[in-house]
């Protein structure tokens, strides 16, 4: 399994649990959100929560003293599982949110987020308090960044929205002016040695820098005037890297405010890279889909699980829209099954062969299920956003789940 894979699914799962932490209401000021950075030890955060403890016995309404009283023991005996603080920080949701009716049920929500926290918060209030992990949500995807001219380059990485510096340095190259004595043509060759050494050291440093990340999407290159191209014409960059550059941009500096520059004049080419890739992705479905056999393409839950359970799933489309749950049922006659629905319904199916009543054994998200069975199968899976008229269709038209195949199986 890739590590963009796991990140992938690491980052929908943080998503979708976001999702239903944001929507969660108390009703009165007794949910409790707290932020543990890394670092942190345990026993002060405890100590912390001893402390809040004690003051909340002073809240005047008997409800909601004994909600945040309760929800503040939660967070305590959770703790204790904890020996160190995880590498990121912890969030902590905890609180009795309104339920259907009069009703009320307490949650627990702990999340290890895929971005480091920075400040320690403890909130209690009708919400919960989510804006500090709205951005980690995000799809975080890494760009490598190379500026140049004849004079100067710089590299970056452009990480989500944060553009981190990585190298800056100045060639050797002479300036276009002859000293005496020397021939302009001994001089010219001189010139151009020095400026082939420096872009074999910009191509040496991008290896260095950019070969290895497999989160690397893509390489933007920037710079003023005709240098950029030349150094991409001629194919001074690693091979792996050379298919990765998305395109040359025209910026004033070849500094680090030359790769902020970059990325400015880049922004729509990348937006534009995401969506299109949808888009190619849903066309190639709809094309093979439209031919008469069928071809390589299939729809719909049960026949994509089948498919991959087959290994014939090349590329697995699932839609960022699904909402839908896999359960793990058993019934008092000890039939097991595993049936898929929306992750609103609470009630348990009956038993599919005997109709009795089931209990609850297991209980997934769609999409992770089926990252799962794919991952096993050695199948790319594509999470597919809603925003386009083309993820829109995957949705509506093939209910959010569809396949392009490695080969017919049926
Ligand atoms: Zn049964």
């Amino acid at each position: 399994m890739s590590d963009d894979f796991n990140a992938d699914r690491a980052r929908y799962n943080f998503k979708k649990a976001m999702q239903e932490i944001i929507d969660l209401r108390g009703r009165g000021t007794e949910l409790i959100s707290l932020y543990v950075p890394p670092g942190r030890h345990i026993h002060e955060v405890q100590a912390y929560l001893r402390d809040e403890y004690s003051q909340s016995s002073n809240i005047k309404s008997k409800g909601t003293r004994k909600n945040v009283m309760s929800a503040i023991e939660s967070i305590q005996s959770r703790l204790r599982t904890y020996k160190n603080v995880p590498e990121n920080g912890l969030v902590l949701f905890c609180g009795e949110v309104a339920a259907a009716g009069d009703q009320t049920r307490m949650v627990q929500h702990v999340l290890e987020p895929p971005e480091p926290i920075t400040a320690f918060q403890y909130r209690c209030d009708s919400t919960f308090f989510t804006e500090p992990l709205l951005d980690m949500a995000e799809d975080k995807k890494s760009y490598g960044l190379i500026v140049l001219d004849r004079a100067e380059a710089s590299i970056g990485l452009l990480t989500g929205k944060r553009i981190i510096p990585l190298k800056n340095f100045d060639s050797l190259v002479p300036r276009k002016h002859r000293q005496g004595g020397q021939s302009a043509q001994r001089f010219e060759r001189i010139i151009e040695l020095a400026a082939h050494e420096f872009y074999k050291k910009i191509a040496n440093l991008s290896t260095e820098a950019f070969l290895e990340r497999t989160d690397l999407q893509g390489i933007l290159v920037g710079g003023p005037g005709y240098t950029k191209e030349y150094f991409i014409r001629e194919g001074y960059l690693h091979h792996e890297l050379q298919k990765k550059v998305v395109d040359t941009f025209d910026t004033s500096y070849t500094d680090e405010y030359g790769l902020k520059e970059l990325v400015e004049v880049a922004q729509s080419a990348l937006v534009d890279m995401d969506i299109t890739r949808e888009k190619e992705l849903i066309k190639r479905l709809l094309e093979e889909i439209r031919k008469i056999d069928g071809g390589l393409a299939a729809y719909g839950e049960d026949e994509v699980r089948e498919m991959i359970t087959m290994g014939a799933v090349d590329t697995l489309l699932l839609s960022e829209g699904l909402e839908l749950k896999r359960l793990g049922l058993r019934c008092p006659n000890d039939h097991f099954n595993e049936v898929t629905q929306p992750s609103s319904r609470e009630e348990n199916p009956p038993c599919p062969d005997c109709g009795e009543p089931t209990e609850r054994e297991a209980e997934e998200d769609i999409v992770d299920d089926l990252f799962e069975l794919a991952a096993n199968m050695a199948s790319n899976v594509e999470l597919i956003s809603v925003d386009s008229e083309e993820g829109e269709m995957l949705m509506q038209a093939f209910g959010g789940i569809a396949a392009l195949l490695r080969f017919r199986a049926r």
